[in-house]
């Protein structure tokens, strides 16, 4: 039966494929008793469906053996072989049936929970993390008991696959980018939470906050997914297939005429010049802005070449991904981020307390000032890179005058030990700061004597002056780019700069969305930052507008408290009736 589930829309695209289930459900089985007569049905069908799971684990272990597949993966399906035949998970449910008259799902995942308790007590961490792979085994035998696996369809070979987690961090979402995954979906996260914004850069489709979307979807059901709407359909019948399907194929040519616009110069009807940069998160990311026509990088997010890891990446690791980068750009201005952990990225194994409050709490230049050795580290690999190009030094998060002052003592002190080891580098490298906590918004003043630009991070300014997690989905609905205390920031955060001579470009997810493109043109914007897959329809949009008319009407939108009559005057700006 076909059915539809709504979510957040965070990445734009249509995918049509089968649904693949990630991580763990809650095992919250049914518990009832079994009449004797049907005791040995019973252990029968708790046979059968350790049988299915082994032989489900033996051809995957077939496939995984083929050419070309990690062994990791080969490892990973032995050790849950192993698990499957523990006599914990092979025998003592077939005792707990027999003499209490338990049913098999019950059974079996009391014996779990029983095993998960044990390798609570474990010292050893990798062992103790060996409790996700005993809950992922035996929830693939409660699915065979329950019937919730639907028969595999005959597989047809452009289909995608749909990923359907509770959550996805960042490091898990990066981790995909090199399979053939159709679309994300997940039952929390918000619009701007950082697995959305790798989504993005990934130009794959994906649906936050769908709640409940684990429970109700099953394995291999055929599925579509709108990331434009935010709509999921299930099961859908062949005329709204067919419907998507040609919908897919629309944008996929809509995509490829933009593809035109990659060389036209980026300028408003009225012959304001705008500058388009992309963000990017790892090295290979490049390509993409390249294949944009991007006027260099905005924003290189380096922590994602820290994470997924054990060991800190070294000097020299550093300075060959940043080299590379700038290598590729060949002369377009690299803005390169010191590392911003903390909140929902996190570094592996890192000195990481639990932080109480993590968006709070010792994250991005907090966290590099409090590991000088390692901040020195970076700072050495990215002034090396400067050798090769137009290097500028981005530091997120400034709040404090002081933390600015460290950080040009720290690159002072970097460049002195690369003098000492007559290492090159370039002697003016341009330093800007993030302007995405509201404190530094409002006493730019102070900051601008030391900085050469500023660079507007609306995901987290949005965050921090509105008092929401920009990850959790329960607050997502307070999520507003449009609120007035947010562009009063913004458009104070341009005049300081346009008064101290210092360049403001913007790169948070604001940047990307043509809804605001007027919207930031007006305000005086004339850099904009965002995934390379949202460039060319920005510069579309650029082509299309009048600054000179929008910066009036923006004027007055600036002035106004209300929010739905700011709506309503965007969407005038955006030349849409209302
Ligand atoms: C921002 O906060 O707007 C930003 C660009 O940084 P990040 O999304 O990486 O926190
Ligand atoms: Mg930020």
């Amino acid at each position: 039966m076909s059915f539809s589930l709504h979510g957040l829309a965070v990445s734009p695209g249509i995918a049509i494929g089968r649904a693949q289930l990630l991580s763990h459900a809650t095992l919250e089985v049914a518990h009832y008793v079994v009449p004797p007569k049907h005791i040995d049905a019973e252990v029968t069908r708790f046979d059968a469906a350790l049988k299915s799971v082994r032989d489900e684990l033996r051809a995957l272990r077939e496939d995984s053996s083929a050419e070309g597949a990690p062994s990791e993966l080969t490892a990973f399906i032995d050790v849950h072989a192993m698990i499957l035949d523990d006599p914990m998970i092979a025998q003592e449910p077939r005792r707990l049936i027999r003499e209490r008259g338990a049913n098999a799902e019950w059974a079996l995942v009391q014996q779990m929970e029983l095993l998960v308790e044990q390798f609570d007590q474990i010292e050893d961490a990798y062992l103790r993390e060996r409790k996700a792979d005993v809950t992922q085994v035996v929830e693939r035998v409660v699915k065979v008991l329950t019937g919730q696996r639907v028969k595999s369809r005959k597989s047809q070979d452009d289909e995608a696959q749909i990923l359907i987690a509770h959550d996805l961090s960042p490091a898990d979402t990066i981790q995909f980018r090199n399979q053939h995954v159709g679309a994300f979906i997940t039952d929390v996260g918000g619009g701007t939470s950082h697995t959305a914004i790798v989504a993005r850069s990934l130009a794959i489709p994906a649906i936050v906050g769908l709640h409940h979307a684990r429970q109700i979807l099953c394995d291999d059901d055929i599925v579509i997914v709108d990331g434009t709407r935010g709509v999921v359909i299930v099961d859908p019948d062949e005329r709204v297939l067919e419907e998507y399907r040609l919908r897919k194929s629309e944008l996929e040519l809509e995509r490829s005429k933009l593809k035109r616009l990659k060389t036209a110069r980026t300028a408003s009807l009225d012959r304001e010049e705008v500058w388009l940069y992309a963000n990017i998160e790892l090295t290979d990311d490049v390509q993409q802005a390249r294949d944009m026509g991007a006027d260099g990088i905005g924003l290189f997010r380096t922590e994602f070449l820290f994470m997924n890891r054990d060991e800190l990446p070294t000097e020299d690791e550093q300075f060959e991904a940043y080299r590379s980068v700038v290598q590729a750009m060949k002369g377009k201005p690299v803005t390169i981020r010191t590392l911003d952990v903390g909140a929902d990225k996190t570094l592996r194994g890192g000195s990481h307390r639990q932080d109480p409050n993590p968006a709070l709490g010792l994250r991005a230049i907090r966290y590099c000032l409090s590991e000088p050795q390692m901040f020195l580290t970076q700072l050495r690999a990215l002034l090396r890179a400067s050798h090769y190009g137009e290097v500028q030094i981005l530091i997120p998060m400034v709040a404090h005058l002081h933390e600015i002052e460290q950080t040009l003592l720290l690159l002072a002190r970097a460049r002195e030990q690369l003098r000492e080891r007559k290492q090159k580098f370039r002697e003016r490298v341009a330093v800007g700061s993030m302007v995405e906590v509201p404190a530094a918004a409002l006493a730019l003043g102070q900051f601008l004597k030391h900085l050469d630009f500023l660079s507007i991070g609306t995901n987290d300014l949005i965050q921090y002056t509105l008092a929401i997690d920009r990850a959790d989905e329960a607050v997502a609905y307070l999520y507003d780019p449009l609120h007035p205390a947010v562009l009063r920031l913004i458009a104070q955060t341009i005049q300081a700069g346009k008064r101290a001579g210092v360049p403001v470009s913007l790169c948070g997810e604001m940047a990307g969305e043509t809804t605001y493109t007027r919207l930031l043109l007006g305000m005086g914007l004339r850099h904009l930052s965002m995934h390379p897959a949202q460039l060319l329809e920005i510069k579309q949009e650029v082509l299309r507008c009048d600054i000179e008319m929008a910066s009036q009407k923006v004027q007055r939108m600036l002035k106004m408290d209300e929010p739905e009559k700011l709506r309503d005057m965007l969407a005038r700006l955006n030349g849409v009736s209302i």
